[in-house]
This record gives C-alpha cells, structure tokens and sequence, in this order.
C-alpha cells in the first residue's frame, strides 16, 4: 500500500495526505504573526535581552499587579487538580463588578478563545460573518477556520463604518465582529452611534462587541455596554484580562450576554479552557482598582507623549483610543529592521495591508522615549541613503533590506523611491 492516489480529481497530481486533504478552507489561512519575542531578538541580533525593549503585543507596561501574583502564589498548592470548569469565584466577581447574571457570563482563555467560540457556536461553513477592514485579524482567522465567509467592509478612515456594516449584513450572517476600540488602528466610535447600529442589526444576528481596550478609555467616552445587553438580546460583549489588568501571560478573558447565548457559546467551550493560576489572578486583578488607574494614567501620559513625538518627527498617526498607536513611516520594514537592530521590537502591519504603518504600543516613559530616539535614528538613515542615491549608505541599506524584505539589490541599487519602498514593503 505504498502508492499515494490522488484523493481529489478535481487536483490531479496531489497525493493524499493528512495536509493535501484538509478542507481548502483551513489550508488558506495565513498564520498569525505575533510581536517577536524578547529572547528571540537577542538571539537573532546579538543583543543583551535585559535591553531589549518590547512594544510590540499591546501589554501593560507595568506588568502584572502584585495582588494577582499574590494569589497565584495561594493557588500553586492545588495544581495537581484540574481547575474549576465553571470558573465558581471568577464568575462571581465579574458579576458583582459589571452587574450581570452568573448565566450571562462564559470565561476564555483569552479573548481570543472568546472570539472564537462565539464564531463556532452561531456560524457554520457556508454562512457568512461580517468585519470590518483593518479590524482585528483574529475575526478573519474565526471565520477562515470554520469554512465561513467573509464579509469585510471597507473601513472609513481607518475605523469601522457601522451603517456600511449594517447594509452588509447578508441573508445568511450569523455574526458581526466589532472592535471598539480596534486594533491595529486604534479607533473609536462613540457610543450613540454604536447603540443606533445595535438597533439596526436584525435580532437573529450575534453582535460581538469586542472592547478590549475598553478601560483605557477616557471618562467621557465610556458608555455602558453590559447594560445593553438588557434589550439586546443577540448582543455578546468580550472582554480580557490581557490589556490594563497585566495578565496576557495567564491567558484570560470572558464575554457576557443574555443566558441562551452563553448556554450555546458553553457547548463548543472546552470544559477547562481557563486553569487554576489565571481563575485566581483575574479574581484578584479585578477588585485591585489601583492597580487600573496606574495602568491608566501611565497609557494617557504615554499616548501623549508618543503623539507629541511622532508630531515632531514629522509623521502621520491615528489618534488613539488604546494603548498603542499606528504610526506611518513609509518603508516601515526598513524601518523595523533599523529599530530590532536597535534593540526596539514593534509591530509591522503588513498582513493588514498597512506596508507603510507600525504600531507601536505605549510603554513606561523610558521607553517610550527610547523608541522614539531609534524612530528618529532609522528614518534620518533612510533619508541619508536617499540623498546618497545608493552610493554611500547602500551596504547598510543592502543589509537591512536584506534580512527585512529580501531584496538587497532593489533597495541599494539606484531604483526609484517608490519601487524601492514597495519592495521593501512588501517583504
Ligand atoms: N481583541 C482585540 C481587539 C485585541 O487587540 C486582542 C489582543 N491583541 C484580543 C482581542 C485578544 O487578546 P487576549 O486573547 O489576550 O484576550
């Protein structure tokens, strides 16, 4: 039985294989590009990884509370057994914070986790999901992995267009994805505009209200999402622990809507999803009010500081509403290259059709200020090589295009501007 026979005709040539056979739908899916890691940079660059600063995966600068590590230390006693499948003491202090039935509520390792149970529970493969473009490509990912498909709306200056939303919604949606605010782009819509949308979405569509960043928002923005869930009934509110709370190590994030919805979204949950360590860092996170403004007040001041700085560079952004912002530097995998070599991870967006923005996340003043000096560093190299025509900055220019995009000849090698910056866009 060693012959392979074609198992699909309609792709001669392809033996069958556990890969060659996987649904299409699975085989098309681009991989998710995380923030490199610290230690893989230092190992990539040759660089001390106690210098290495990391603005890359949206985290809280001040890392997690002290009364979560606290009650980790509590909870290291009991790890040889599984944790509580309905998550008893977290469930209860989400409740009593955010007002909501015990039933209302499904905790996830992650948001993320979130996301895409409630992409399983209410979509199947042939229906459709409705996203916006440039919002968080984990709603892609969901649909993609269920054999779905997709509906992304043209996104209006970088943010959702909610009434293009509302009029994309097909015969056969079963899910809109809203991020507010979205990643990577970091923008809001307020909260009239937001309730009118819920409004006008048909009751037998789940709304996913992704807010994320919802507790870096500033006072006057806030509006009241988990009491809408009182007279919407097919709307999911998601939120985490990753962001402000400083636990996106632990893994934890839960969403909240009327009992049916969660009673579903529970079915395709996998009974343990959240272990014994995350369950007692959230309980203690969540009543650690102080520890909330701190992250705060630190993301307002970094904002504006990284805003004030990216003005004097003379660069283009998004104003934000999160903890990172999207800031256009033109070659921006040139640029990326220059700020790893200097020790400065950020986030390419390239997979979101954004070749020409980094994001970069709000860190502590430090290393804001840092990031800001290496910016200011690797664009002034960009710019010498541009005067120099090739000439005398081409080897650094070869080299950094070279790792980056994989095309050292086309960067250094007399090409126009604009050829040059697509090809070092596109790498
Ligand atoms: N939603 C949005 C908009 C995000 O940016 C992220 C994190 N990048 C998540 C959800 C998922 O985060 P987590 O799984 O850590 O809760």
């Amino acid at each position: 039985m060693s012959s392979h026979p074609p198992s699909d005709p309609t792709r001669p040539g392809l033996a069958s294989s556990p890969v060659n056979d996987a649904p299409a739908y699975v085989r098309a899916i681009a991989p998710y590009r995380a923030g490199k890691p610290i230690g893989e940079v230092a190992r990539e660059y040759g660089l001390n990884a106690d210098g290495i600063i990391k603005l890359a995966s949206n985290e809280n600068p001040l890392g997690m509370p002290a009364s979560a590590r606290a009650a980790i230390q509590a909870a290291l006693e009991d790890l040889g057994r599984y944790p509580d499948s309905n998550c008893f003491d977290l469930k209860a202090a989400i409740a009593a914070r955010y007002d909501v039935p015990v039933d209302w509520i499904t905790l996830c390792n992650g948001s993320n986790d979130g996301l895409e149970l409630a992409a399983r529970a209410f979509c199947g493969p042939g229906q459709s999901i409705v996203y916006s473009q440039y919002a968080f490509v984990v709603y892609a990912l969901s649909t993609q992995a269920i054999g779905a498909r997709a509906i992304e709306v043209p996104a209006d200056r970088y943010g959702h267009d909610l009434d293009a939303m509302a009029a994309a919604i097909a015969e056969d949606t079963r899910v809109v994805f809203v991020a507010n605010p979205n990643n990577p782009t970091g923008t809001f819509v307020d909260a009239r505009r937001l309730e009118e949308f819920l409004s006008r979405v048909p009751a037998r569509v789940a709304v996913v209200l992704d807010e994320a960043y919802t507790e870096y928002l500033e006072p006057e923005a806030r509006y009241d999402s988990m009491g809408w869930i009182r007279s919407f009934p097919n709307l999911i509110v998601s939120r985490t622990m990753s962001k402000a709370y400083g636990l996106a190590g632990l893994r934890v994030g839960f969403m909240v809507a009327q009992a049916p919805l969660t009673d579903l979204i529970n079915r395709v949950r996998q009974p343990f999803n959240v272990n014994s360590l995350a369950q007692a860092a959230a309980v203690a996170a969540l009543a650690d009010e102080a520890f909330l403004a701190r992250s705060y007040e630190l993301n307002r001041k970094g904002l504006a500081q990284l805003e004030q700085g990216f003005e004097q560079l003379g660069l283009e952004f998004v104003p934000s509403s999160g903890n990172f912002v999207l800031v256009r530097v033109g070659r921006a995998d040139l640029i990326n290259e220059r700020l790893l070599q200097a020790g400065v991870i950020v986030r390419p967006v390239g997979n979101y059709d954004l070749p020409e923005w980094l994001r970069v996340t709000v860190g502590l003043p430090e290393e804001n200020a840092a990031l800001l000096a290496a910016l200011a560093k690797a664009l002034a190299a960009g710019g010498e090589e541009r005067k120099a025509g090739g000439a005398a900055e081409a080897g650094d220019a070869g080299r950094s295009s070279a790792a980056g995009a994989g095309s050292a000849g086309t960067v250094s090698g007399g090409a126009t501007d604009s050829a040059a910056e697509g090809a070092a866009a596109r790498g």
